[in-house]
């Protein structure tokens, strides 16, 4: 692989934006940042951004898929065709992500995620970091749009076997479900990222839940509790929900779906301003709608995921609630930048960094930085991405 060398670029650094930068990479790896020099060693490939942003590659926590395929189809194909949707968006990295299902339909997604992350091809598009087991343990009160019938509380002959399979990097259980307490202990033990996500939980819950290790919340506002959700479900005094829990637990770390659609500017706003660019990640949570035309999909599996609408901005669920984003992480850094008053490297931070370093992948990726892989984007003054390179290797 010749060296790499970008050159009069702006890079989004996760504390600054470096002016007329140069950034090298050899062998897949990012070895100098300077500024921009006017010779280069021989042999090299000099890409001039002439001012383009140099921004790390996009790290997507929680996806479900995309241009037609979701995870839960359960097939190489399918993993295949997503990641490689998310890439041609930005994203560089990612947590394919489960949803409700049987036993059978998330052995088959764990199984097809792990054959495509062997195979370890630039051409696939965003390198899998993991799975992130997210359904089936939801409330039956909180499923959203997933199929209901695919829910259930965790048992441990169930739960171990997903782990065995050494892919779980992410798990996600409702506070609240019988069995979650043993469910977090043996993700704890597998060293994941513990979430609580669907969930009707209130504040003793969660804080049971945190003792545990479960340290983030699931798309903040969307499928969680609140006061009069924990109210409708524990009677009075009135308590605390997983909000309150979030908000006022400074190691709580949760995520936002900044599609446009699914939450106002002034939410957007006030999730970065309490939690900050260290705890709070911007995921898509989209599922495989992404640069389709509208219409109607399943979610989840193609056999018997639940259906939805794309109106060509967001899904909706047939009672009438919003059912994921159909947008690629781009969209979501746009939005975010446009709507609240993080600035760039703090928007950049919110999806790269913060979310390489809540799964413990960001000594490898996640930012600029010498000795991590050469994930880079190049974007335009709009924030529009333009070219795409994973371990320095261009997506074509
Ligand atoms: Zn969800
Ligand atoms: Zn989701």
């Amino acid at each position: 692989m010749p060296r790499l060398i970008f050159t009069h670029v702006t890079a989004i650094l996760p504390d600054r934006l470096f002016e007329d930068a140069q950034v090298t990479c050899e062998n897949g790896r990012v070895t100098a940042i300077s500024r921009s020099t006017k010779k280069h060693p021989a042999g090299a490939q000099v890409i001039d951004g002439r001012g383009a942003y140099l921004s790390p590659g996009f790290i997507d926590i929680h996806v479900h898929g995309g241009a037609g395929a979701d995870f839960m189809d359960g097939t190489a194909e399918a993993v295949r065709t997503s990641c490689r949707a998310h890439a041609k968006h930005g994203t560089t990295t990612l947590f394919p992500t489960t949803t409700t299902g049987s036993p059978a339909q998330i052995h088959a997604m764990l199984n097809a995620t792990r054959e495509v992350q062997k195979e370890s091809r630039v051409a696939n598009g965003a390198r899998i970091a993991g799975v992130h087991l997210y359904g089936p343990f939801f409330a039956e009160d909180k499923v959203g749009c997933h199929s209901v019938e695919g829910r259930r509380s965790p048992t441990p002959a169930e739960y171990r076997a997903y782990f065995k399979s050494g892919i779980v990097r992410i798990a996600t259980c409702a506070a609240e479900l019988p069995g979650a307490a043993e469910f977090y202990a043996e993700a704890k033990k597998r060293r994941c990222l513990i979430t609580c996500g669907h969930s009707n939980a209130s504040w003793p819950e969660m804080a049971a839940a945190f003792k545990k290790g479960m340290r983030h919340v699931d798309h903040f506002w969307c499928a969680m509790s609140n006061v009069s959700s924990v109210r409708a479900r524990c009677g009075v005094p009135m308590r605390g929900s997983m909000l309150e829990f979030v908000l006022g637990t400074a190691d709580m770390s949760t995520e936002v779906i900044a599609d446009g659609c699914h939450l106002a500017p002034e939410l957007l706003d006030f999730a970065f301003r309490l939690k900050g660019p260290r705890k709070l990640c911007l995921v898509t949570d989209c599922n495989r709608a992404l640069d389709q035309p509208p219409g109607r999909y399943r979610f989840g599996a193609e056999s018997d995921g639940s259906w939805f609408e794309s109106d060509g901005k967001v899904g909706w669920a047939p009672n009438g609630s919003l059912a994921s984003s159909i947008v690629g992480m781009d969209h979501m850094v746009r939005q975010m930048k446009k709507d609240t008053s993080a600035t760039l490297p703090e928007v950049i931070r919110m999806a790269s960094l913060t979310p390489a370093e809540l799964t413990g992948i960001a000594r490898q990726t996640g930012s600029i930085a010498e000795g991590k892989s050469a994930d880079l984007l190049l974007l335009n003054r709009k924030l529009e991405v333009r070219r795409v390179f994973i371990g320095g290797e261009e997506l074509v």
